[in-house]
C-alpha cells in the first residue's frame, strides 16, 4: 500500500498572470480535470466540484444513392415500453410517440440484449449480442472499431453521419463514434458525478444541436442522424412544467419531456421540408424496473421491465400506417431492418434479422430466441452474472438458482416453473448455449493486449485482466436476486456521495463491507467519499482496494492520480495517470493530468506531447485545446500556442476562457491592443473574471491608457467577490498609479 506524504501548504505552482487560472470550473465535468484545475487543486484556491400521407408499405429494392432516404435513430434511454401512451399507459403524456406510432409500425414485444446503456447501444449498432461485440458493461469495455455498424455502412453510402449524445457513458471513447462524420458528445452544464461516470446532457440541449445541423442538410446527399436521450434515466428530475405535471411520478415527467423533445425534432423535419424523406425509427436501449422484484433502476436483473423497450418506425409511404407487431423482435433487428427498407447492404455479420417482411403485422410465426444478458452484478459486485433466453412464450434466466417463466400466463415472472418443466428449460439452454457458444463470448476490455499488460507490470501492476476476482474453489458467486437488496443500499449510498451527503452514505456502506469485504463497488464508494471529503490517504487506500478486485479499471487510476495530486505528490499522479493510460490510451483526462504535472515541473516537451495526443483523441473537445494552449503558451511557443486558441474560438467563439488565454497572450508579445480586445471581448462574456479584468488593466496601462486602467481596478477592489489577492494587487496599481 502507497501510503501518503504530508500534505503541503498552499503555494502557487506556476508563475503566470493571474487570468491564466481558468474560469468556470463549475461548467466542466469534474472528470475533465484540466491544466489549470491542476494548478488550482495545488494551490488549494478552488473548492472540489464533483460537482401523414399514403401509408402502404413498398417492397424496398436498391435505390440510387443519391435519392435514398434518410434516417434519423432516436434512442431513448431507460425508457420502459409501458410507460408510453401507445404502449397502453393511461397517465402518459407522450402525443408525438404515439403518432409516430399511430402513423408507422410499433413493436409490441421490442427486447434489449443488455439493460445497460453501452452494451445495448453497441447492440443497436451493431446488429450483434453482447457476446459477439464484446462490449459488456459501461465503463472499461468498448466497440472495436473492426465492427461494422450502422453509421459505417451508410458513411460507406455517401451518408453525411451526425451523432448527439446525451451521457458520458457514450463518450467516444468508448468506439460508437466510428463511422460518424460529426460525434457530438459535448457535456455543457453536465451535472458532475464520480462513480457512475455519468455527466449528463439534458435532452433539449442536445436536440439543439441536431436542429441547427438539421439545418445544414436540406440539400445534398442523405443523412444519418442518431439522437440519444438520458433524460429519463435517474435521477428523475424533469425540467418545468414537467416537474409540476408529473409531481410524484417524475420518471412519466422525464419520458413526456423525451416526448417534446422529439416534437421540436418533428417540427425541425418539417420545416426543412426533410420529413417526408426520412425514415425515423425510435427504440429504447433498456427499461427500468421501478421497484419490479425489489430492483429500483436497472443493470442486475433481465427481467421484462428492464429489458423490454418500445420500438417505432416510421416513413409514411415506406413503412405502413397503424401496424403492430405482436411477434417477439430484438434491438439486433433494428439495424438490419432499416438498412433493407433504406434500400442498402446489409451488415456482413448480425445475430439480428431484417423485420421487413413483418411490418404489414402479419406476423412469421416462428421469431427467433431473444437474449439478453447483465454482466454487471459480476464486474461490480462479484455476483454471478446473468443470462437470458427467450422464446414466444418462456423464459429462461441461467442464474445460480435458474429460473423459467410462462410469459404469456405470467408476465410480470413471479412463478418460476423450472423445477416443474425441466424439458421446456433444457431446450432453451441449448438456445442460449447455441447464441453464446457455450462460454462467456466476447470481452472488448479497454486495451488490454500483452504489451498493455508488460506496461502495467512496469508500472507496479501484475495480474491485469478483463476478469474480476477469482471465486475459492467449492464457492460460487451470489445470485443476485438474494442479495439485490445490498445493491439498492449501495446504490443510494452512491446518490448520497454523489449529493454530498457523506455522514449518511459512509455507515451504510461500512455495513455492506462488514457483511461482503470484496465488494468491489463498495470499495470504490467508499474511495469516492474520502476523495469527496478530501481525505486523500484514505481515498487512495479504497482506490487501491478496489483495484486488487478491478484491475482494468482505468477510472480508478484516474482518481487515485487525482488524489495523489491534491496531496501534491506528482511523482505518483503521474505514475496512476500512466497506468489508466496503460489500460484506456484514449483516457484523454489521465493525459491532461499527465500534460498538468508535467508542465508545472518545467517539463514542457513531454507535457505538449501528452496534450498534443490528447487532442488528436478528441479533436472536437474544445477543452482540451486550451490545455494545450496554455502550455504551448509558458513554453514560449506563442505561434503555435495563439494558433490552438484560434482553433478552439473557431469551435467555442464565445468561450471567454479562450479569449482571456488569448489575450494573455497577445499582451506578452507586445500586441496590446489585440491584447486588450480579447480581454474586453471576454468580460462582455464574463463580467466576473476578476484576474482577467486585472490583466486588462496592466495592458491599458502599458499603453498609457492610465484612466482605463483606473477604472478596472477601481472595480475591482469596490468588487463585493472579487478574490483577496486580486482585490490587494489592483489597490497597488492605484497607489501606484496615484503616485
Ligand atoms: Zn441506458
Amino acid at each position: 500500500m502507497t501510503r501518503s506524504k504530508q500534505k503541503k501548504g498552499p503555494r502557487r505552482e506556476i508563475s503566470k498572470p493571474v487570468s491564466a487560472q481558468p474560469a468556470h470550473q463549475s461548467r466542466r465535468r469534474w472528470l475533465l480535470i484540466g491544466l489549470g484545475s491542476v494548478a488550482l487543486i495545488m494551490t488549494g484556491l478552488v473548492a472540489w466540484h464533483f460537482r401523414a400521407p399514403a401509408s402502404s408499405a413498398t417492397t424496398p429494392a436498391r435505390v440510387d444513392s443519391a435519392r435514398r432516404d434518410n434516417l434519423l435513430l432516436i434512442t431513448l434511454d431507460t425508457t420502459r415500453a409501458d410507460r408510453l401512451g401507445c404502449y397502453g399507459y393511461p397517465r402518459a403524456k407522450t402525443r408525438y410517440l404515439d403518432r409516430l406510432a399511430a402513423e408507422g409500425v410499433r413493436f409490441e414485444y421490442a427486447l434489449s440484449p443488455a439493460p445497460i446503456t453501452l452494451p445495448a447501444h453497441a447492440s443497436i449498432f451493431t446488429g450483434l449480442y453482447p457476446p459477439g461485440h464484446g462490449v459488456r458493461n459501461n465503463g472499461n469495455f468498448y466497440l472495436g472499431d473492426a465492427h461494422q455498424t450502422l453509421a459505417t455502412v451508410l458513411q460507406k453510402q455517401g451518408y453525411r453521419t451526425a451523432a448527439f449524445v446525451s451521457s458520458f457513458i457514450l463518450d467516444r471513447r468508448y468506439g460508437l463514434a466510428h463511422g460518424f462524420d460529426l460525434y457530438d458528445d459535448a457535456m455543457q452544464g453536465a451535472q458532475p458525478e464520480v462513480i457512475a461516470l455519468e455527466a449528463e446532457r439534458r435532452g433539449d440541449r442536445t436536440a439543439l444541436q441536431l436542429s441547427q445541423w438539421l439545418e445544414r442538410q436540406a440539400a445534398g446527399p442523405p443523412f444519418f442522424a442518431w439522437l440519444h436521450l438520458y433524460d429519463a434515466h435517474e435521477p428523475y428530475r424533469p425540467p418545468m412544467p414537467f416537474r409540476a405535471m408529473f409531481a410524484g411520478a417524475e420518471y412519466d415527467g422525464e419520458i413526456a419531456f423525451d416526448d417534446a423533445i422529439v416534437a421540436s425534432i418533428l417540427d425541425k423535419l418539417e420545416k426543412t421540408s426533410l420529413r417526408d424523406r426520412t425514415l425515423i425509427a425510435v427504440i429504447g436501449d433498456h427499461g427500468e424496473s421501478l421497484g419490479d422484484h425489489g430492483e429500483e433502476t436497472h443493470s442486475m436483473f433481465v427481467y421484462e421491465s428492464a429489458i423490454r423497450v418500445p420500438f417505432l418506425l416510421w416513413r409514411p409511404g415506406l413503412v405502413p400506417g397503424g401496424v403492430v407487431v405482436q411477434e417477439p423482435v430484438r434491438a439486433v433487428d433494428l439495424a438490419p431492418t432499416v438498412l433493407e427498407l433504406l434500400g442498402v447492404p446489409a451488415l456482413p455479420r448480425t445475430d439480428g434479422r431484417s423485420l421487413v417482411a413483418l411490418l404489414k403485422g402479419t406476423g412469421s410465426g416462428s421469431p427467433p430466441p431473444a437474449y439478453a444478458e447483465t454482466y454487471l452484478p459480476q464486474f461490480y459486485m462479484n455476483w454471478a452474472p446473468l443470462r437470458a433466453i427467450r422464446d414466444q412464450r418462456f423464459k429462461l434466466i441461467d442464474a445460480p438458482k435458474p429460473e423459467l417463466y410462462d410469459l404469456k400466463d405470467d408476465p410480470r415472472e413471479e412463478r418460476n416453473l423450472y423445477a416443474e418443466q425441466p424439458e421446456t428449460a433444457r431446450a432453451l439452454r441449448r438456445g442460449l448455449e447455441a447464441i453464446t457458444g457455450g462460454g462467456e463470448g466476447a470481452m472488448s476490455v479497454g486495451g488490454l493486449d500483452r504489451e498493455a499488460m508488460e506496461k502495467l507490470a512496469a508500472l507496479g501492476y501484475v495480474g491485469a485482466g478483463a476478469e474480476t476476482a477469482p471465486v475459492p474453489a467449492g464457492q460460487s458467486r451470489a445470485d443476485p436476486k438474494d442479495v439485490i437488496a445490498v445493491f439498492n443500499r449501495l446504490r443510494r449510498a452512491n446518490t448520497a456521495v454523489r449529493d454530498r451527503r457523506f455522514a449518511e452514505a459512509l455507515p451504510v456502506v461500512r455495513q455492506v463491507l462488514a457483511a461482503d469485504p470484496k465488494n468491489a463497488f463498495a470499495r470504490v464508494v467508499m474511495g469516492s467519499a474520502y476523495m469527496g471529503m478530501e481525505q486523500y490517504p484514505q481515498a487512495i487506500e479504497w482506490f487501491r482496494k478496489y483495484l486488487e478486485l478491478v484491475p482494468t479499471s482505468a477510472y480508478a487510476h484516474h482518481w487515485l492520480a487525482v488524489s495523489y495530486l491534491k496531496m501534491g505528490d506528482r511523482d505518483n499522479a503521474l505514475r496512476e495517470a500512466a497506468a489508466a493510460l496503460v489500460i484506456d490510451p484514449k483516457f484523454t483526462d489521465a493525459r491532461i493530468i499527465r500534460g498538468g504535472v508535467l508542465a508545472a515541473r518545467g517539463d514542457y516537451d513531454a507535457a505538449i506531447t501528452e496534450l498534443r495526443t490528447a487532442v488528436q483523441t478528441d479533436p472536437a473537445k474544445p477543452m482540451l485545446r486550451l490545455d494545450l494552449a496554455k502550455v504551448l503558451g509558458e513554453a514560449g511557443h506563442t505561434a503555435e500556442a495563439e494558433t490552438e486558441y484560434r482553433a478552439l474560438l473557431a469551435l467555442k467563439p464565445d468561450d471567454p476562457t479562450a479569449l482571456i488565454g488569448l489575450g494573455v497572450l497577445q499582451a506578452k508579445t507586445g500586441a496590446s491592443e489585440d491584447a486588450a480586445r480579447s480581454l474586453r471581448r471576454a468580460l462582455e462574456l464574463d463580467a466576473g473574471q476578476d484576474g482577467a479584468r486585472y490583466d486588462l488593466g496592466q495592458v491599458l496601462e502599458k499603453q498609457g491608457r492610465n484612466d482605463e486602467a483606473r477604472a478596472e481596478y477601481r472595480r475591482l477592489v469596490e468588487g463585493q467577490k472579487t478574490p483577496p489577492a486580486v482585490r490587494d494587487a489592483a489597490r497597488q496599481r492605484l497607489t501606484a498609479l496615484d503616485r
